[in-house]
């Protein structure tokens, strides 16, 4: 069960992305966040960022962290998202593959260390963190309910997470 946890286990747990403040990222020694956009800044089935979505957006910029949104939807979904608002993508990002992890971090020339990963799917956004060593963090997703690919990811995740909680590896943060 160590594998599991190798490569499954985020480095920590919190509600939303609206938890990964300054404070937070200053304390963790990074300056680049890598992002997944669906279910994880809004649900799956809201085209456009919200107050909360462009805020954070903002708060990030103030305060000098990069971002890039990684997402494996397709180019008009995710570029509609990110380009109102300036925001660095790279869309059809086949996670867990972790290609587009490292070619997020090559264009925000932050090293690796420095650099968390965000989202709220343990087989795809946590693994592929996993596999190249990059921090991560999970959240809870946005809607319970998503798309019918995710499903069978859906039941592994929740098993994996049954798991991690019986073993206390798994303790949200506030
Ligand atoms: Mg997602």
């Amino acid at each position: 069960m160590k594998v599991i946890k190798k490569l499954f286990l985020p480095t920590s747990y919190v509600d939303n992305f609206t938890n990964i403040t300054p404070a937070r990222l200053n304390q963790l020694g990074v300056r680049a966040v890598i992002i997944d956009l669906d279910n994880t800044l809004v649900g799956y089935d809201e085209m456009d960022a919200n107050e909360k979505v462009i805020d954070w957006f903002k708060l990030m910029n103030d305060n000098d962290f990069k971002v890039t949104i990684v997402s494996n939807g397709k180019k008009k979904r995710v570029s509609n998202f990110a380009d109102p608002h300036d925001i660095d993508y790279i869309f059809n990002a086949q996670k867990p593959l972790s290609r587009n992890y490292k070619k997020a971090i090559r264009l925000m020339g932050v090293p690796k260390n420095e650099t968390i990963m965000v989202g709220d799917q343990l087989m795809t956004d946590i693994f592929g963190a996993n596999l190249i060593g990059l921090k991560s963090v999970l959240v809870i997703p946005v809607k319970s309910r998503d798309g019918y690919a995710t499903l069978l990811n859906r039941r592994m995740e929740a098993i994996i997470m049954r798991y991690f909680r019986k073993k206390g590896l798994l303790v949200k943060e506030d």
